[in-house]
């Protein structure tokens, strides 16, 4: 058992050796790429589920990368997490998301909200606000556009502090959305001290529609309902997914089958395309 022990650890040493090398290459050439603004964020619409009018998007960042092609978030945002790079990263997309949308005004699309991811990480930084304004003053974009995405397990890390800092983002004028909602751990009691606007039903549960997760959807829409908050469902797929969300009274969607994440030039071509028609 003893030399068993030992061939383990033999082999176990260079293993993590090669993950944290792994890690250390994907950190110094994400930092490269951020520092040459090599990222890009892609838009995927937002429709009202009444009026079947696009009504908003959501920045999901990509990395185009020279040998191994589009990295999605899931590889780069952990990295930039741990590393501290979201802090620039995030401030960067806040910048970019802002200027984009208000440049698409200009060039005739309806005017759209444009809802940004936020990190932990971000939040416990002093200059977060000072971003949000700056993103904001640079573009000339108004308040009320813009949407941080927040999630519950960001919020309930240090309930009090996550408190203050809504406050003062509301006090912005920047609207508030809890993203993943029912997927973490948040207790109902604290939503209503949470001065937010909006619920995003989780996936997973309009994945499931209509047969599984209505039960779920149906208490989010009326949790919404009650606190007075606007809800929208994330991850819609298929047409009766729609058919459902739209009978149940939720207010947006979004997902595959209205629009992929797209590029900006694209997301605008489609936003004058709707207004038109
Ligand atoms: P999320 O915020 O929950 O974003 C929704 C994810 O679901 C996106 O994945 C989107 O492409 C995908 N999606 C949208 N509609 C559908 C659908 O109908 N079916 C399926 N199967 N998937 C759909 P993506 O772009 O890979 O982003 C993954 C996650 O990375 C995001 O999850 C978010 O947590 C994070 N992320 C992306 N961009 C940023 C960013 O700028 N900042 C931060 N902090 N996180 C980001
Ligand atoms: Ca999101
Ligand atoms: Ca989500
Ligand atoms: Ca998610």
């Amino acid at each position: 058992a003893k030399s068993a022990g030992r061939n383990r650890l033999a082999v176990f040493v260079p293993e993590m050796t090669l993950a944290m090398q792994r890690r250390a290459q994907m950190e110094a050439e994400l930092r490269k790429a951020i520092e040459a603004a090599a990222l890009v964020p892609y838009y995927q619409p937002q429709f009202d589920c009444r009026t079947g009018a696009m009504v908003g998007v959501e920045a999901l960042l990509r990395w185009p990368h020279p040998q191994r092609g589009m990295i999605p978030p899931v590889e780069f945002i952990p990295v930039a997490e741990e590393s501290g790079l979201i802090v620039e990263l995030g401030r960067w997309v806040l910048h970019r998301a802002c200027a984009d949308v208000a440049a698409w005004d200009r060039a005739g699309a309806p005017p759209l909200t444009v809802a940004v991811n936020v990190s932990a990480r971000q939040l416990k930084e002093k200059g977060f606000l000072d971003d949000v304004r700056s993103a904001l003053h640079a573009s000339g974009l108004a308040p009320e556009r813009l949407e941080l995405e927040l999630t519950e397990s960001l919020l309930m890390d240090d309930v009090d502090a996550a408190v203050a800092f809504m406050h003062a983002v509301r006090a912005e004028g920047v609207r508030l959305s809890i993203d993943d909602f029912g997927t973490g751990y948040s207790s109902l009691a604290y939503l209503q001290s949470f001065p937010i606007n909006q619920l995003k039903v989780d996936r997973k549960f309009v994945q499931s529609l209509p047969v599984a997760g209505h039960t779920i959807a149906t208490a989010v829409i009326a949790l919404s309902r009650g606190f007075g908050l606007s809800v929208i469902a994330e991850g819609v797929e298929r047409p009766e997914q729609l058919e459902w969300l739209r009978a149940a009274g939720c207010d947006y969607a979004q997902g595959f089958l209205l629009g992929r994440p797209m590029p900006a030039a694209e997301l605008l071509a489609r936003a004058r395309a709707t207004a038109e028609a």
